[in-house]
């Protein structure tokens, strides 16, 4: 058998970390799905390739957080090994070794935003905007768009990229009223240099094929037509799945793999997923089978019943208004962004974060500069339970010499007497300073 695509597979199953020993986030995620891959004989497809990951270095975790009080204190080995292995698959389709890439590797990042104290929905540092802006670094800026599948929401990712316009996020998920993070609404749509670039779909308990392939062909690929990006990143996380222990939604494996068919990204990462033996297998295998352009309609669960897991009309009309409405300010996204930030030299977004895995809170505010001449410095004023008071500023990948200047002037000036720590993260010159 041979791959249409040429696919490279990167495994981290990270059997030496787990938040403690039946936490839902632990490595037997990944070993069945190994047994399973191997048992179809994915290994022996021409076109399917192995890479083994690399491990990260602190200096790609600092173009995207600020790890508090620094990187060495807050992430482990594991984590360095499941960033690298992100980082690997996104070079070897940068390379051009092969045409498309999946990342399996735990532990997660879509949680895990600017600033990190601690762990949360069981991510600290995320993994595909630490990968992303590594390879934006190598190879040049690049035109993306994340597209999260994960059934909670991409609250992490969402922070990160919330004011580049070059980077389109768009997270379909469970309703934040009903599930952990409780965020992801479509009201919020992107900081003032980004409107419109931050794109949420929350969908209602009981979702099912119909539902989640809908918003793909009436919202999602749409918007991805117009936008054009250069690569398609999916944040696949699988825990949409009827299986799933913690969510309470209704796809399946073959929805998935119809989906990922569709949608066509050029890397996935995997996110979460907790139904280890009965969900997570199939699904990556009818994923690897949909992006290496093989056959993927005998992927099935062994309880699979499609008319038991069809939803129900109330929830399909839902969906239409939800989609209805997400499309349409999408395409009213400039006259918006008019209305919302006109005049202003600054948006403040105040934050409140907290931390389930490790019980810390966090209060912080986003100040975004207003520039017309690139997409302005950003800073993090924050504080959490935990004793810290930091400030973060942010020099963006687009910034003006206005800018850059305010940013490491604002640096030198703050003093130490009101933050524990301050940092400036500079994205054109690829530095970061800590003090
Ligand atoms: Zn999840
Ligand atoms: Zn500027």
């Amino acid at each position: 058998m041979k791959a249409k695509n040429k696919l490279g597979l990167v495994f981290f199953p990270a059997f030496d970390w787990a938040i403690s020993p039946t936490h839902p986030e632990r490595e037997e995620r990944l070993l069945y799905t190994q047994d399973q891959i191997f048992e179809e004989g994915i290994q022996d497809i021409e076109g399917i390739k192995f890479f083994n990951p690399i491990v990260a270095e602190e200096k790609d975790i600092q173009r995207v957080h600020f790890p508090v009080p620094d990187v060495k204190s807050r992430v482990t080995k594991s984590h360095l090994v499941s960033l690298g292995g992100t980082i690997r698959a996104f070079q070897s389709v940068m390379n051009g070794e092969v045409d498309k890439s999946f990342a399996l590797v735990r532990p997660p990042g879509h949680h895990a935003h600017r600033v990190v104290y601690g762990d949360r929905g069981f991510c600290i540092v995320n993994i595909e905007a630490v990968a992303l802006e590594k390879i934006r670094q190598e190879y040049r800026d690049l035109r993306v768009a994340i597209i999260d599948t994960d059934c909670h929401h991409g609250d992490g990712t969402e922070d990160i990229y919330w004011n580049d316009r070059d980077t389109l996020f768009i997270s379909f998920h469970q309703d934040g009223r009903t599930l952990y993070p409780g965020t992801g609404f479509i009201e919020d749509f992107g900081g003032p240099a980004a409107y419109g670039y931050n794109i949420n779909i929350p969908l209602p308990p009981g979702t099912g094929e119909e539902g989640f392939l809908y918003v793909l062909d009436n919202v999602v690929l749409p918007i991805l037509d117009e936008y054009k990006p250069d690569l398609i990143i999916n944040s696949a996380g699988q825990d949409n799945h009827y299986t799933d222990p913690i969510t309470n939604m209704n796809f399946t494996a073959h929805g998935y793999a119809v989906l990922n068919d569709r949608l066509n990204p050029d890397i996935a990462v995997l996110e979460g997923g907790y139904s280890i033996e009965g969900a997570l297998p199939y699904i990556n295998l009818g994923i690897i089978l949909a992006m290496a352009g093989l056959d993927y309609s005998n992927v099935h669960e062994p309880d699979y019943d499609r008319e038991r897991l069809r939803q129900t009309g109330e929830i399909t009309e839902y969906i239409k208004k939800v989609c209805d409405i997400v499309y349409s300010r999408w395409k009213n996204r400039d006259d918006l962004k008019l209305k919302k930030f006109k005049g202003l030299k600054y948006v403040e977004k105040p934050k409140q974060i907290y931390y389930d895995t490790d019980g810390i809170m966090e209060n912080q505010v986003q100040n975004f500069k207003i520039c017309k001449r690139c997409s302005g410095i950003n800073t993090i004023n924050s504080r959490s339970d935990t004793g810290y008071r930091i400030l973060g500023i942010t020099i963006p990948r687009d910034a003006c010499s206005n800018c850059i200047d305010e940013g490491y002037s604002l640096y030198e000036k703050t003093s130490k007497k009101k933050f524990t720590n301050i940092y400036l993260q500079d994205k054109v010159n690829d530095r970061y300073l800590a003090k």
